[in-house]
C-alpha cells in the first residue's frame, strides 16, 4: 500500500454512531469495530486524534427543550462525550494499542486536560488521542471542536465520519433526487447549509484552510480507505 495522504488527522465520530442499532447508549460491538478501524488507520503511519460526539447520550438542545437551561444541557452533552471517549479508550487499549483521553474540561480523577503540548506528546508517542468534552463551551458542537482541534494541533485534515458517503444536495434518506458532491469549496459548504456538518465548523475550516472529508463509517475499513486515497467521500477544500 502507498503512502497515506496525511500524516496527522482529526477524525470526528458522532455519538449517534456509538449507539449501534439502539437510539441511546453505547453498543459495545460497534465501539470494538471502531477501535479496530482506528488502529488500522494508525498502522498506515498516520497520527490519529479523534473527536467524539455525545448525541447517543445527551444533546444540549434536546435537554434544554425539557426545561434545563441551554448551558447546563450543553454541559451534560459535553460530559456525554467524555463517557464515549472512555469507552473507546478502553476498547483501543484492550487491543494493546495505547490511547489517551484528553478533555477540554478539568476532571483530574477521570482524564488529563487537553493542551496542545499534551496532544503533541501523546501523538508522537504513538498513542491514539481521544479528545473529550467538546470545546469546553456551550453553544458549540463537536463538529466545530474537530476543526478547532485540528487547527490547534497542526492536523492536515478533518475526517468527518457519518452514516452517508459524503455531502448530498438534500438528505439522501428522504429525497431520492439528492445528488452527492465529489468536491465542494469551503464557501459552498458554508452557504449550502448542508445538514451533515454545522456551518460554524465549515467556516472555521475555511479560515484555517483545513480540508474536511465527509465519508461513511458504515463500511468497516473506511477510515483507512480515505487515508489511502481509495475511499469514497466528499472533500471540502479551497
Ligand atoms: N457540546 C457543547 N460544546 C461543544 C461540543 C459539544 O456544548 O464544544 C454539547 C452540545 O450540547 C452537543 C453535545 O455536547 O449537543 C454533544 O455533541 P454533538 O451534538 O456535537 O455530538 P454528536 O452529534 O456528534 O453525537
Amino acid at each position: 500500500m502507498g503512502e497515506p495522504l496525511y500524516r496527522r488527522v482529526v477524525i470526528k465520530l458522532s455519538g449517534e454512531y456509538f449507539a449501534g442499532d439502539q437510539s441511546f447508549g453505547i453498543d459495545q460491538p460497534t465501539i470494538d469495530r471502531i477501535a479496530g478501524d482506528l488502529i488500522a488507520a494508525q498502522q498506515l503511519g498516520v497520527e490519529v486524534a479523534v473527536v467524539v460526539g455525545g448525541g447517543n447520550i445527551f444533546r444540549g438542545v434536546e435537554v434544554s427543550a425539557r426545561g434545563v437551561s441551554r448551558p447546563t444541557g450543553d454541559t451534560m452533552g459535553m460530559l456525554a462525550t467524555v463517557m464515549n471517549c472512555l469507552a473507546l479508550e478502553a476498547a483501543i487499549e484492550r487491543r494493546a494499542v495505547p490511547a489517551r483521553t484528553l478533555s477540554a474540561m478539568v476532571m483530574p480523577q477521570v482524564c488529563e486536560l487537553f493542551t496542545r503540548s499534551a496532544a503533541h506528546k501523546c501523538l508522537s508517542e504513538g498513542r491514539i488521542v481521544l479528545l473529550a468534552g467538546g470545546t469546553g463551551n456551550p453553544y458549540f458542537t463537536t463538529d466545530t471542536t474537530a476543526v478547532l482541534r485540528a487547527a490547534e494541533i497542526g492536523a492536515q485534515a478533518v475526517l468527518k465520519a457519518t452514516n452517508v458517503d459524503g455531502v448530498y444536495s438534500a438528505d439522501p434518506k428522504k429525497d431520492p433526487a439528492a445528488t452527492r458532491f465529489e468536491r465542494l469549496s469551503h464557501s459552498q459548504a458554508v452557504e449550502g447549509n448542508y445538514k451533515v456538518m454545522d456551518a460554524t465548523a465549515f467556516a472555521l475550516a475555511r479560515e484555517t484552510l483545513l480540508p474536511i472529508i465527509v465519508f461513511s463509517i458504515a463500511e468497516p475499513g473506511s477510515i483507512g480507505a480515505i487515508l489511502s486515497g481509495t475511499g469514497r467521500g466528499t472533500i471540502v477544500a479551497g
